[in-house]
């Protein structure tokens, strides 16, 4: 079976299963509309799916997901910013009451980050998209505690969440929800082989959600 033949078996398999068992609910959130709660920045890789990680059904995560879910700084030039719209949804309109940084490891996003070369490059929207954690990329390379590259990229994808929290703070709709306490911001690390979930908090520390 080809993987798109897999997908539709897939969908088959919901629609007549979790749809069913659910029908009730689920065409009451499309009638309502949603409500969630918690808003959550996930990296784009395929292992750290942040609805499955906490076992959360649809209507309960407003989701974002881009590479080495990073935050951009607030910018108010006319480009297009993706994840600081659909954190503006989130926020503003949703009016959510967390937003979560979810980071994990063995992140690619970070990996190139600290492969490359430091410089934003014309025409590599990945380098270009990596250079918000450059600040983290100089912080692992410059620790003289780490010993291999392995050490580093976990570093930076630890700092990478730091930064990108620092960063939501740059939003006025934000930063006000927060100083209200409307609003809580939490930086999160998944182990996708140790099972492990840590919070991290603003100065780096890590501690387990067991
Ligand atoms: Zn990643």
């Amino acid at each position: 079976m080809s993987a798109i033949e897999q997908l539709i078996a897939g969908y088959r398999r919901f629609r007549s299963g979790y749809y069913e068992e659910n029908r009730e609910r689920l065409t009451d959130l499309a009638h309502v509309g949603q409500s969630p709660q918690i808003a959550v920045v996930a990296c784009c890789d395929s292992r750290v799916d942040p609805a499955v990680i906490t076992d959360s059904t649809p209507g309960d995560l407003f989701v974002v997901r881009n590479v080495a879910n990073l935050i951009p700084p607030c910018e108010g030039k006319g480009t297009w910013h993706g994840t600081s719209a659909a954190l503006q949804f989130a926020v503003s309109c949703l009016e959510v009451e967390h937003v979560i940084v979810l980071g994990h490891a063995r992140c690619g996003g970070i990996r190139s980050l600290l492969e490359g070369q430091g410089e934003r490059q014309e025409n590599n929207f990945i380098a270009d998209w990596m250079s918000i954690a450059e600040e983290a990329r100089k912080q692992a390379l410059a620790r003289t505690d780490l010993e291999t590259f392995d050490q580093r990229i976990h570093a930076c994808e630890l700092s990478s969440i730091q930064i990108s929290l620092s960063n939501l703070l740059t939003f006025p709709w934000i930063r006000e929800r927060v100083e209200k306490q409307t609003l809580q911001l939490h930086g999160w690390y998944y182990d996708m082989q140790s099972g492990e979930l840590l919070e991290v908090d603003a100065s780096g520390s890590t501690v387990a959600l067991s």
